[in-house]
């Protein structure tokens, strides 16, 4: 994909990567506090979760390990379908683990709040969430998040792992898809 396709594709840009970097070195800080003494364990959702997984996992100062967990609620569309199903489970056993389920982005809420209950029903000490993005005026259920990036507005967005039909995930920023790339 050249680079003037890009520049045609997107609308604007919602957050850079420097507000990224930052905003993850501000969370770290504080998961590091807040998960002091305690056995933590992060898991990453699939696919979208990758570079966020990626970059925070690196600004935290202690060695945590990660699980990660593919599941799939929109297929090639740009609308949550609310029926989730799981493509790849967790290898860890949850016991007594304060998990820590790092997301891309909250739209309905609906993924996550199956995940959840899933992890609930597993054993696990205590499961929490990060989403480095919200979409607070999608919300169709209100999922508790410990900690979020950023707040930003209803429209489809694309890059830093979130795709649309499997493309945009290795931009750099997150940016507004062009409606035209898909309506
Ligand atoms: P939910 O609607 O269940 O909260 O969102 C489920 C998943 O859909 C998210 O984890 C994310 O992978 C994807 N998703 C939600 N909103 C967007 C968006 O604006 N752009 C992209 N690329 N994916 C999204
Ligand atoms: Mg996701
Ligand atoms: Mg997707």
């Amino acid at each position: 994909m050249r680079a003037t396709d890009i520049e045609s594709d997107i609308t604007e840009v919602l957050v850079t990567e420097e507000q990224i970097r930052d905003k993850l070195d501000e969370i770290a800080a504080q998961v590091e506090a807040d998960y002091a003494g305690k056995d933590l364990l992060l898991v990453g959702v699939l696919k979208g979760a990758i570079m966020v997984m990626a970059d925070f996992s690196r600004s935290l100062k202690s060695l945590v390990p990660m699980d990660w967990m593919a599941v799939s609620s929109y297929g090639a569309g740009t609308k949550s379908s609310g029926v989730v199903q799981i493509r790849k489970d967790l290898d860890t056993d949850l016991h007594g683990k304060h998990v820590l389920i790092v997301e891309d982005i909250i739209d309905s809420g609906l993924t996550l709040s199956w995940l959840l209950e899933n992890f609930a029903s597993r054993g696990a000490e205590a499961v929490d969430v990060f989403a480095l993005l919200r979409k607070p005026e999608a919300a169709k259920v209100v999922v508790p998040c410990k900690y979020v990036g950023f707040d930003i507005p209803t429209d489809f967005v694309v890059g830093y792992g979130l795709d649309y039909a499997e493309k945009y995930r290795n931009l750099r920023d997150v940016a507004v898809l062009a409606p035209h790339v898909y309506s």
